[in-house]
């Protein structure tokens, strides 16, 4: 095999291979997991199924923002900040969805369960 065939080679394999941790990431069958974080640090992480109900209130040092989770849909329902956007943001229930509350530095993200997803 001439070097510029192994080159190739190695590339389709490098591709093939992102294209299937992409695939596992999105996925829906990987498990999902609610990651809090505040101001930078990580709060609280929530490993979320299609049975996963809660109601929490997420007390940050700006204020605090009420958490509902409907069969392992995310939803901010109410929170003190002065411009609700996170109370805007449509429900979060996929890997990479995202519910960021700037004024309290709050933010609620879904990732896979495999630890691979840092795309920030
Ligand atoms: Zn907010």
């Amino acid at each position: 095999m001439k070097k510029k065939e192994i080159v190739i080679l190695a590339i389709v394999v490098v591709v093939l291979a992102a294209v299937l941790l992409l695939m596992n990431v999105i996925g829906g069958n990987g498990q999902r997991k609610l990651v809090i974080t505040i101001d930078g640090q990580e709060y609280q992480t929530i490993t979320l199924t299609e049975e996963t109900n809660m109601h929490f209130t997420v007390e940050t040092p700006d204020g605090v923002n009420e958490v509902v989770i409907t069969n392992g849909v995310v939803d901010v329902v109410s929170a003190d900040c002065h411009n609700q956007v996170c109370v805007d943001t449509r429900p979060a229930s996929k890997v990479f969805d995202k519910i960021v509350c700037l004024p309290h530095k709050l933010i609620l993200e879904i990732v896979g369960d495999n630890g691979e997803v840092d795309y920030q």
